[in-house]
């Protein structure tokens, strides 16, 4: 059985789940819902990186202990995740012992090998960001990502080899075109290191909340070395010996932590010696009605925000509709009711609900049966048109195109609807074209059919709410091949026309 193993960075947990959070996530949830429904052993692994001298402080301002401080903070995360369909395999945090001793097994590896030393550092640091920075990256002396000063910090630490490990990072680079995606920021990347790469430093003797190093007790691990190690210990990769789901097949992050990904970790796992992820996706930022989202400026859409819109599965489309992923998007409370009402209420709404309406007036409410020597009436035209949809929906999903998909998706819609139109069903049965009538309306059925298949990784209640409507439960035994094949209904199934699908009236006055 193929495997398939996505992660989404952890989340610093004193955040609320935002925008920049959500994306991620769903993107990694829609990804592993298409690769179970493809019939794959699916992991997907998310959490929340718990450690460092933020949450310290925060800790101590609230007067209590890091550990009982984050520990009240991990629900919000779980809820808003439960609260947005996303279905992940686990939730990791960094302060579990199991992380914990999969962090010091990374230090002890490298340590040994010569690949850590002791040194003294001093440079600007930005305590937002839990990272040093060099003069040139700073805008007027302040943190490019938080606007606020840095500040100079000096302290004994060990430092990482990260320079011994360029050649090598070159080699791999060249021998793996697809390893960092989209491509203009593999070519970024690869641009940097061969610019040289320098040591840097990791571990910490300022602060204590954190990871011990196994070979000095004094030193805290550097969050970063901390954090990324949890794609290994989510899938407990030190206790078990058959590992089946390392190395990850894909990390989804932003582009913002990009270089910490497809530089830094690589060659971590170089020096521990343990097979590199197989790509590296970096997604683009949204801003919000043009405005770059801040959570200062109070431009942060969080979830309960997000789903008030229109519901949970116009949210889900419209982040992957409207926008190739990869590339910056803007939100919009209008962007999003425009695409809920034009895509899913007129297009896909309408023709589930005139489907099943005429299934019922026409055909007493069970799929009729379909003829082939009345397809004259472009029922091959939309049988060819399902096939291609279904190519190149797998096609897009390979290549984490998810717009893409969805484009294909709804020219299949807009053809059954145009389909619809041409045939004129209504007239059909006042002619008494039995025959044909059936095989129209089939056609109907089994193309909606169809798409909902195809959307069930999108918008996960709506497809099965749809499946539901046509008679067809309990899909989850049926492999991909054959539910993505035409001509699966069975004439005689009854349907079950339920509400309709993405009301307009509930959230716009004159939509
Ligand atoms: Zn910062």
């Amino acid at each position: 059985m193929k495997k398939f193993y996505v992660t989404t960075p952890i989340y610093y947990p004193n955040d609320i789940p935002h925008i920049g959070h959500f994306y991620t996530t769903l993107a990694a949830d829609i990804l592993a819902r298409w690769h179970k429904l493809k019939g794959e052993d699916v992991f997907f692994l998310t959490g929340t990186d718990e450690h460092g001298k933020k949450i310290e402080t925060a800790a101590q301002k609230k007067g209590e202990e890091p550990k009982e401080f984050v520990d009240g903070l991990i629900p919000k995360f779980i809820e808003a995740w439960k609260k947005l369909n996303i279905d992940y395999s686990r939730f990791i945090r960094t302060t579990e012992a199991a992380h914990i001793d999969t962090v010091r097994f990374m230090y002890d590896k490298s340590y040994k090998k010569g690949d850590i030393y002791k040194g003294f550092y001093e440079g600007l640091y930005c305590t937002g960001c839990e990272a040093y920075y060099q003069e040139k990256e700073l805008e007027t002396g302040c943190c490019p990502v938080h606007k606020t000063k840095v500040e100079i910090l000096k302290e004994e630490s060990y430092f990482f080899k990260l320079s011994a490990y360029r050649d090598r990072l070159l080699e791999h680079y060249e021998k793996n075109k697809s390893f960092v995606r989209p491509e203009s920021r593999y070519n970024e990347i690869l641009f940097r290191i061969k610019e040289g790469l320098l040591d840097f430093s990791i571990s910490r003797n300022s602060f204590k909340w954190g990871i011990e190093l196994p070979f000095d007790k004094e030193h805290i691990a550097y969050v970063w070395f901390d954090a990324l190690t949890n794609y290994l210990s989510g899938v407990n990769y030190l206790t078990n010996k058959e590992q089946k789901y390392w190395p990850a097949d894909l990390h989804l992050v932003g582009k913002d932590i990009l270089w910490f990904h497809a530089v830094i970790w690589p060659a971590m796992l170089m020096s521990a010696e343990i097979p590199l992820p197989g790509q590296i996706f970096a997604h683009g930022w949204w801003t919000f009605n043009k405005e770059k989202i801040s959570k200062s400026r109070g431009k942060v859409i969080n979830v309960d925000e997000l789903i008030a819109i229109a519901g949970v599965d116009a949210a889900r489309y419209f982040l992957f509709a409207e926008t190739t992923f990869g590339q910056d998007g803007d939100f919009s409370t209008e962007g999003l009711l425009r695409r809920r009402d034009a895509d899913l209420a007129n297009e896909l709404g309408n023709l589930v609900s005139r489907a099943l309406t005429m299934c019922e007036k026409y055909c007493a409410g069970k799929v009729p049966v379909y003829k082939e020597e009345n397809c004259a009436l472009g029922a091959g035209e939309i049988k060819e048109a399902a096939i291609s949809a279904v190519a190149r929906c797998c096609q897009c999903m390979e290549e984490i195109d998810f717009s893409g998909a969805l484009n294909g998706i709804w020219s299949f819609i807009k053809l059954l609807n145009q389909y619809v139109e041409k045939t004129a069903p209504w007239k059909l049965a006042k002619n008494n074209e039995k025959e044909k009538l059936d095989t129209v309306i089939h056609v109907m059925l089994e193309g909606i059919r169809l798409t909902a298949v195809l959307l069930g990784p999108f918008i996960p209640e709506t497809s099965e709410k749809i499946l539901g409507q046509l008679g067809l439960e309990a899909q989850e035994k049926i492999s991909f091949e054959n539910k993505a094949k035409w001509g699966q209904l069975q004439a005689g199934t009854p349907i079950k026309k339920g509400k309709i699908l993405f009301p307009k009236d509930l959230t716009t006055k004159n939509g």
